[in-house]
C-alpha cells in the first residue's frame, strides 16, 4: 500500500509517497504560491498514485481542535493569501481519503521518533531554526497539541543588555523568533545568512537565546532528547555554543544523565532535512 506525505511549508511544499517500512518512493518540491495555484499542483500529484491516506505537516498558526467548525484551517499566518484557509477541507474534497494533520514541526519530531535513531526515546522534542522559529513535542509516541499546538519560537527571552535590535516579530518585542531566526540573523548583521562569518558575534549571542529557550522547554516539558534542525543549524559549530548556553541558564539546578553527556541530548537531526517529510509519512500510517 502506498501512502501520501505533505510537508507544506511557507516557502516550499514538499510531496512524497511512501510505504509502510518508511521508504520514501517518490518525491516532488513545488515552491509556495497562492492557495489555488499551490493546491491544484498538490492535488494534481496525488492523484496520479492510489495512496490510502495521507499525512500533512503544515506551517500556522493552526486549528487542530477536531471539534471546531475551523479543523484544519490555517488561521493567523503572516502570508495573508493563507490566512482562515481550509487546507485540509480542500485536501479531502479532492482526493476523498483520510487524512492526519499537524503542524509541520510536530511532523517533524514524530519523524525523528519514527523513523529516526531516537526510537527509543519517551519524549522528544524538535526545534527548527530558520526563516522562523517552531517546536514540536511528541510524548508517548503521540504529537502534543494540547490548547493549540506549542508555539516554542515565540517564548519570552531576555535580552543582554548590549543588544537593541529590533525584533523581527510584529507580535512580540523580545520573542525567540524575533531575535534569533534567519531574518534577524541578516537584519543584525547587514548580509545574507549563508554570508554571515562563522566568528561574527552575532552567533554567540543567538546560542545565549536559544540556550534560554531551551533551558525553560527542559523546565517545562522535561525532554528526554533535544533535537534541533533548520537553515541556521548548518553551521554545527553552533550545538556547543547552544549546549553550553542551555547548562549555563539552568546553572546546576537539575541533576541528569543527559546534562553530563549534552553531545547526545542536544543534536542535530538524524534524517537530516526529511524529518518533516518523514513525519508526514508517519502521520499518514497513524504512527
Ligand atoms: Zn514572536
Amino acid at each position: 500500500m502506498l501512502y501520501g506525505a505533505i510537508e507544506a511549508g511557507g516557502t516550499k511544499f514538499n510531496l512524497g509517497i511512501g510505504d509502510a517500512q518508511g521508504n520514501l518512493l517518490k518525491h516532488l518540491t513545488i515552491p509556495t504560491r497562492n492557495p489555488d495555484e499551490t493546491m491544484k499542483e498538490v492535488v494534481a500529484f496525488f492523484e496520479t498514485f492510489p495512496i490510502t491516506s495521507l499525512g500533512l505537516g503544515c506551517f500556522g498558526p493552526l486549528e487542530l481542535n477536531e471539534t471546531s467548525p475551523r479543523y484544519g484551517f490555517i488561521t493567523t499566518t503572516p502570508k495573508k493569501e493563507w490566512v482562515a484557509y481550509d487546507i485540509l477541507g480542500t485536501l479531502k474534497q479532492h482526493l476523498g481519503i483520510p487524512i492526519a494533520m499537524n503542524t509541520d514541526v510536530g511532523a517533524a519530531a514524530l519523524g525523528e521518533i519514527t523513523f529516526g535513531t531516537f526510537q527509543s526515546q519517551q519524549t522528544l522534542l524538535y526545534l527548527t531554526i530558520g526563516t522562523g522559529i517552531g517546536g514540536g513535542y511528541v510524548i508517548n509516541g503521540q504529537i502534543h497539541n494540547g490548547l493549540l499546538h506549542p508555539e516554542i519560537g515565540h517564548i519570552h527571552i531576555n535580552r543582554q543588555p548590549e543588544d537593541f535590535h529590533t525584533a523581527n516579530c510584529r507580535y512580540h518585542k523580545n520573542c525567540l523568533e524575533g531575535l534569533a531566526a534567519g531574518p534577524a540573523i541578516e537584519s543584525r548583521t547587514g548580509l545574507p545568512g549563508d554570508q554571515v562569518p562563522d566568528d561574527h558575534p552575532v552567533f554567540p549571542l543567538i546560542s545565549d537565546y536559544i540556550g534560554q529557550a531551551l533551558a525553560a522547554c527542559i523546565l517545562v516539558l522535561s525532554p528526554t532528547k533535544i533535537v534541533l534542525g533548520g537553515g541556521v543549524m548548518n553551521r554545527s559549530f553552533l550545538y556547543p555554543l547552544i549546549r553550553q548556553s542551555t547548562l549555563a541558564q539552568l546553572n546546576g539546578y537539575l541533576e541528569a544523565e543527559a546534562f553530563q553527556h549534552m553531545e547526545t541530548y542536544i543534536v542535530p537531526p538524524s534524517l537530516g532535512n526529511q524529518s518533516g517529510i518523514m513525519g508526514c509519512l508517519a502521520l499518514a500510517l497513524g504512527k
